[in-house]
């Protein structure tokens, strides 16, 4: 039988249980916290996709962030995800976590996204934006997820240059 049959099988197994299982670390900083609170609701059901919040960055793969990001916090937030064990992948959930939303004109406290410094993987655009929308998000990631592969210089790569704060955007 040919490797590559083999490798591929293997990809695909550990695609799918990693799409099928993301431990979510929740990062809710503002009012779109409330949304990501919402969503661990029964009425929207994560947990049929395996996905559920975790307390502890050490046990999750995936942190949602959810609000706005002040300068003074970033510290704080880079390194909560520099705890999670690899592969790790990032959702950024609204406005404010997307592009410092309609905070970043009126105050120089306000980081422009969170891109400036964790490689987001989905953006979910809303102020706030809906339950539902994340879940469309964990399905978007699921399927990127999908497409890695642990074949030699496939496995997934994070992105490295992030843009530095004050770099035009
Ligand atoms: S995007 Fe809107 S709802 Fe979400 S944290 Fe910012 S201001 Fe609040």
């Amino acid at each position: 039988m040919p490797s590559g049959i083999i490798l591929s099988s293997v990809d695909a197994l550990i695609d799918w249980s990693r799409g099928h299982s993301l431990w979510a670390m929740p990062m809710g900083t503002a009012c779109c916290a409330m949304e990501l609170i919402a969503a661990s609701f029964s009425k929207f059901d994560f947990d049929r996709h395996g996905t559920f919040p975790r307390p502890d960055p050490r046990h999750t793969d995936l942190m949602i962030v959810a609000g706005t990001i002040t300068r003074k916090m970033q510290p704080a937030v880079k390194r909560l995800y520099e705890q999670m064990p690899d592969p790790k992948w990032v959702i950024a959930m609204g406005n404010c976590a997307v592009s410092g939303g309609i905070f970043y004109y009126d105050t120089y406290s306000v980081v422009r996204g969170v891109d400036e410094f964790l490689p987001v993987d989905v953006y979910v655009a809303g102020c706030p934006p809906r339950p539902e929308a994340l879940q469309d998000a964990v399905l978007q990631l699921r399927a990127k997820i999908g497409q890695e592969s642990i074949g030699p210089n496939t496995f997934y790569v994070r992105k490295q240059n992030l843009p530095q704060s004050g770099d035009p955007r």
